[in-house]
């Protein structure tokens, strides 16, 4: 099999295989890029070419490529208990102890674990768990759930109905009926005549209206992720969470945080509601949790709606095949243990975000670049045509693509979303591995620069 050529595996590629958010036929006609293996943050691709990975896989390698004890847990899991559900009162070691110590690094309201298989199911999870809390309450019109445009949260049906991202709600009917959505608190997209924070408490209020619109006795829930992730790395305002956290509680909605990404210690705690200082009720989690090495995800359950499903419940008719798979919790203790061990929360917070927030403040300097942000291992360059205004490229043009396309011509992978260009770094990343990341990033915003101006677009 490894002896195949790369056309050969394009060939075979187009042939049988349709890839996730992509568009089939025009990837069969360019063929797609082969990774074939990674050591650290460093993937290859099957033409030999090195590339740093600055994403994380999908922002969920945070402990790196090829770590010995995630692959001996899962190794040693396989040949002790490869599969066993936790349907019908059995379960299995590795679940019991995932659980627990998932209750020991989470905030002190969460004591309990719902497993999925992933940041979709999770949140699918949300949805069937926020409207039984609220029949079991004995107020079932309380069902809507407010989430925000160019949201993400997944793609199953209800993760990508919670989401707000447009191209997905085109297809397919979505997004499905008690899910709306109010506007993100992205400043820089603004008219920026408000202050950063002034803004906050604007995009926040706009869930007060929102609820009133509707009526707080018909609403659920809120969901939001700390940082939204694929919208872009918008970092919010620091005035943003506070006031959410008000606007709930003062409703009694349940406040729901999408943690896939932020969780895990990306934005340098152990979750993005403790930097954000907001107590979630519920917290969607996934990636982070196994570093992506095997598939895990799952929602963690505050005492206020454990309480209720536990002592009036009944049974809740809800759950999936591979809830708490062995294998992935085994996986997932290894990496908890592993982050605790080489403390790479405080190493985000403490030493490497702060690095990361530096360079990337020395990257704002490039006549490109409108405007950096950064919160522990994430950062974001907004591309804009006219540094001193801030006027963004017409979208059409797909500036962003340019720059991704220069990126991994030349070792880097950084993802582009829209003109905003983005990274989430391991975070076991060196300093050294930071400052080779900034090299590259700034000789392709260089090149970036030239091909704008061949194209006459700067
Ligand atoms: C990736 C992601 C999801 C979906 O997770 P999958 O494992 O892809 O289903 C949900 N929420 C957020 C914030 C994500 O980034």
């Amino acid at each position: 099999m490894n002896t195949r050529t790369t056309k050969d595996w394009q060939a075979a590629d187009a042939s049988h295989h349709l890839h996730p958010f992509t568009d089939f036929k025009s990837l069969a006609g360019k063929g797609s890029r082969i990774i074939t293996r990674a050591d650290n943050i460093y993937l290859w691709d099957s033409e030999g070419h090195k590339l740093l990975d600055a994403m994380s896989g999908l922002w969920c390698v945070n402990v790196g490529y090829g770590r010995r004890e995630l692959i001996d847990a899962a190794t040693k899991q396989l040949e002790t208990l490869p599969f066993y559900n936790s349907f019908f009162q059995t379960t299995t070691p590795p679940a019991i102890e995932l659980a627990e110590l998932l209750a020991q690094v989470t905030p002190p309201q969460f004591k309990h674990v719902f497993f999925s298989g992933s940041g979709s199911e999770g949140n699918d999870t949300i949805v069937r768990m926020v409207r039984r809390y609220w029949d079991l309450k004995g107020q079932p019109e309380r069902s809507v759930i407010i989430s925000r445009h160019n949201a993400y949260h997944g793609s199953t049906m209800a993760g990508a109905s919670l989401g707000g991202m447009s191209g997905m709600h085109e297809q397919g009917g979505l997004p499905i009926p008690g899910i709306v959505h109010i506007e993100q608190p992205f400043w820089y997209e603004s008219d920026r005549r408000l202050s950063r924070d002034e803004f906050g408490l604007k995009a926040a209020r706009a869930l007060e209206q929102k609820i009133l619109e509707i009526g707080a006795d018909k609403v659920a829930a809120f969901i939001g992720e700390p940082v939204q992730g694929a919208g872009g790395v918008i970092v919010p305002p620091a005035t943003y969470w506070p006031e959410i956290q008000r606007i709930c509680d003062r409703h009694g909605i349940l406040l729901v945080s999408d943690e896939v990404i932020c969780g895990f210690g990306r934005t340098g705690q152990w979750f993005g509601c403790e930097t954000f200082g907001y107590r979630p009720d519920l917290m969607t989690f996934a990636k982070g949790v196994t570093s992506g090495y095997i598939p895990l995800g799952g929602v963690m359950v505050g005492e206020r709606v454990a309480k209720v499903l536990i002592e009036e419940g009944g049974e809740f008719a809800h759950g999936y095949t591979y809830s708490g798979h062995p294998v992935a919790c085994a996986v997932g203790i290894a990496n908890i243990k592993l982050i605790q061990r080489e403390g790479l929360v405080e190493r985000v917070r403490t030493e490497i975000g702060p690095y990361l927030a530096e360079t990337f403040a020395a990257l704002a300097e490039h006549p490109l670049v409108g405007e950096v942000q950064t919160c522990g291992m994430m950062g974001a360059l907004q591309l804009v045509k006219d540094k001193a205004s801030g006027e963004m490229f017409d979208g059409k043009l797909e500036v962003g693509m340019v720059c991704r396309a220069h990126c991994f011509g030349n070792g880097l992978i950084m993802r582009a979303v829209g003109d905003r260009m983005i990274v989430a770094p391991p975070l076991v990343m060196t300093k050294a591995q930071i400052d080779e990341m900034a090299v590259l990033i700034r000789k392709c915003l260089d090149l970036t620069q030239q091909e704008l101006k061949q194209r006459g677009w700067w």
